[in-house]
């Protein structure tokens, strides 16, 4: 059994060694055009953080431990092109061209930032971060500039700003709505936003309208209001990259992405698909959803991994959306729904808000009609994930949250073994 890879972010790994493991004997090759290790793409880190996870047995992505599993590596390869009825797949990297077969075929092809079409958005000083290639190359260009507009506030485009603050660059965020929209209720946004130090400068409700330069970026339009900037980063999400999905005439979906089953397979039953370049059923609604997240192509990945060698298990938990970072000196994790995701796929819930004062600890958790906790946010100084966890546990099994509840704030622990052990406070 040959199975060939194409992608080498958190979908392709965890989809090449899902299969290597459950077939010993399978032949897996993974093509990459990165000529870095996928350890270093940002949203392999996440696999990192949540131990008790699944994510944790496929953290280990580096060229070297996949061949020490006996999954071939070719990094800096292009697919060139695929060719269905031969099951061959041409390449083309540093040893030249060649051809391979295939029995499966796992594409992991990821995304393609969006940028909005203003003019001026081509200008050199105009920047996408998809990478740790790109990334180390802007690092170098941004080296002798001092302002900086970063548009987009999710988690890509926070961590970025925090990057720049601590490289002593002005920062000015640009925001069409809030802070973490989809993800983030809007006390939770806020509460986020409070945290963020006040020498970045923050555009809320704003899109940009222009980016003004003669050969380079020199200023950028926000609402009418001039910004005098050296660069522009757009952290602004990805489409689906479908480029060789759409080459080989495979279906895709309504919102753009690669049509797949809930076991990955595509509308080739010998092709499948996961990752950023995906649109997948969302288990409640059944609707299709965009989940451009690195724990979810990793799960995804184990998905396709295992049934591409013929295992016929299927995991209920791919589309779990979970995902944990710590920006500027704040916990954030988001588990499953928000309100506004459950609402984009016709589900109605309700949120409930726990706070811990003790702690600085806020959480909202999002409960659907059933009384069934279907995700869950926490922003917190420390130790976020804890809690984080308390949900995710909760959200896997479907559990209602008057039957589990979650633990108590530690300060009403603590007056509870007061009273039990001295008698009531006032
Ligand atoms: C700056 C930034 C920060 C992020 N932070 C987080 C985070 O904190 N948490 C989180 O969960 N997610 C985060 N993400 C998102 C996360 O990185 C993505 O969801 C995840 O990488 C998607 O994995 P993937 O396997 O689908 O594709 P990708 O990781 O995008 O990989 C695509 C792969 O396809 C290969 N490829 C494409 N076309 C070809 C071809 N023709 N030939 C050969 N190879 C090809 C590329 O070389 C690449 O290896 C972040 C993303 C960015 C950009």
């Amino acid at each position: 059994m040959k199975v060939v890879v194409v992608g080498y972010g958190p979908g392709g790994a965890a989809a090449a060694l899902a299969a290597r493991m459950f077939s010993p004997k399978a032949d897996v090759t993974v093509v990459t055009e990165e000529t870095r290790d996928a350890h270093q793409k940002p949203g392999a880190s996440m696999a990192l953080e949540f131990p008790d996870t699944e994510a944790l047995r496929i953290a280990d992505w580096s060229p070297e431990a996949l061949r020490k599993k006996r999954v071939d590596v070719l990094l800096g390869t292009t697919v060139t092109g695929i060719d269905r009825e031969s099951k061959t797949v041409k390449i083309e990297g540093p040893k030249g061209k060649k051809t391979l077969k295939y029995d499966k075929l796992i594409l992991a092809t990821g995304g393609v930032p969006k940028v909005p079409k203003i003019p001026g958005s081509t200008l050199p000083g105009v920047f996408t971060i998809q990478d740790m290639s790109d990334t180390s190359e802007i690092g170098k260009k941004l080296d002798g500039m001092s302002k900086i507009a970063v548009v987009g506030a999710g988690f890509s485009g926070l961590e970025t700003a925090e990057r720049l603050m601590h490289l002593g660059k002005e920062v000015h965020m640009i925001v069409r709505s809030r802070f973490m929209r989809r993800q983030l209720e809007e006390p939770m946004s806020s509460e986020l936003r409070a945290r963020v130090p006040r020498s970045i400068h923050i555009h809320a409700e704003s899109s940009p309208d222009s980016i003004e330069g003669a050969s380079k970026v020199e200023a950028i339009l926000v609402n009418g209001e001039r910004l005098e900037v050296d660069a522009v980063l757009f952290m602004t999400g990805v489409a689906p990259n479908t480029e060789l999905a759409e080459s080989l005439g495979l279906e895709i979906g309504s919102l753009g992405g690669v049509s797949v089953n809930e076991t990955m397979q595509t509308s080739d039953p010998d092709i499948y698909a996961v990752g950023d370049c995906v649109e997948m059923a969302d288990p409640l609604s059944g609707k299709p959803m965009l989940l451009p997240v690195g724990s979810v192509a990793a799960r995804a990945g184990r998905q396709a991994g295992v049934s591409s060698v013929g295992g016929k298990k299927v995991y209920g938990d791919t589309m779990l959306r979970l995902q944990y970072d710590r920006i500027f000196d704040t916990d954030i994790v988001c588990v499953g729904h928000s309100s506004t995701t459950s609402k984009s796929v016709g589900i109605d819930s309700t949120v409930q808000y726990f706070e811990d004062p003790t702690e600085f600890t806020k959480a909202a958790l999002v409960v659907d009609q059933k009384g069934r906790l279907i995700g869950g946010q926490v922003i917190a100084p420390r130790m976020g994930a804890r809690l984080g966890y308390e949900i995710l546990e909760r959200v896997e099994t479907g559990a209602v949250l008057k039957e589990k509840p979650l633990l108590k704030p530690r300060h009403e622990r603590l007056k509870e073994h007061l009273e039990n052990t001295f008698g009531p406070i006032r």
